[in-house]
This record gives C-alpha cells, structure tokens and sequence, in this order.
C-alpha cells in the first residue's frame, strides 16, 4: 500500500496541493477567530476568551462558542430595555397614585373614586382637571379664584 501511494506522496503537484490545503485551513482558522472576537464582542460575551478558545481548539472552540453564545446582539438589548423604558415613562404620565390612599388614579379625576380625597380642581371656564395649587388654567388661561 505504501509503495502503491509513494509516487503520489512524493509528487511535487501533491505536496503543492497539501501545503495549500495546510495554509487555507491556517487562514480560514484565523478568519474564525476574528470573526469569534467580533462577534462575541457585539453580544456583550466575553470575546477574549472566546477567541482563545478559538485559537486552541481549532473549530472545535468556534462550534461550542456557536452553541452557547447570547442569542442577540448586545445593541439590540440595550435598544429594547429603552424602549422598555419610555413605555414605562409614558404609563407614569397617564396614571398617577393617590396622595391619600395610593391607590391609582387618571390624571385629569377630580377627586379619588377610592377614598374621595380632592385631587383636582375644574377650571371655572373650561372645565379641565387642574392642580389644586395652579392660580391659572394653562389650557384656556383663566385666572382661578
Ligand atoms: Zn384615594
Ligand atoms: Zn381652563
């Protein structure tokens, strides 16, 4: 058998053909260990480790960072969890809590339904819920008594 593939293994064509194959697959590891580092950067994993697992275990590494890798991006997280926000931000703004009683209120009741505290006073031209301390009514702007 050996003396069969002799004339093969030691065609220069062949060990041409070998040594291309060794360095595309030394280029190609090196591309997944780039790639490993960027991506596992964007994810908010840790990259240096990643990529050195990468680097010591030749695709190996790269296919269990596959496996366990943040499934998003870390931008998209940060974009949700302010999106998240301005949501809550804007429920705040439409519901307010009792001084009283601290149950939830809308913002434009008069009085409390749960513990009838006065929370609001009606403008006395446009009948809009205003703050018992505002002297003027900043929707029509009549001066309240
Ligand atoms: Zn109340
Ligand atoms: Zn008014």
């Amino acid at each position: 058998m050996g003396e069969l593939l002799e004339p093969i293994v030691t065609n220069p064509a062949f060990i041409f053909a070998r040594q291309v194959l060794v360095l595309f697959f030394i280029v190609f590891d090196v591309a997944l260990i780039f790639w490993t580092y960027r991506d596992a950067a964007r994810r908010g994993a840790m990259a240096w480790l990643w990529s050195l697992a990468a680097l010591l275990f030749p695709i190996a590494g790269w296919l269990i960072y596959l496996v366990v890798r943040p499934p998003e991006y870390a931008d998209d997280v940060r974009e949700r969890d302010l999106e998240i926000r301005a949501k809550e931000v804007a429920l705040a703004r439409d519901y307010e809590t009792c001084p009283a009683c601290y149950k939830p209120v809308e913002r434009d009741f008069l009085i409390c339904p749960n513990c009838m505290k006065k929370l609001k006073k009606p403008c006395i031209e446009c009948g809009k819920a205003l703050k018992l301390s505002w002297a003027v009514c900043p929707y029509c702007r009549t001066k309240q008594q």
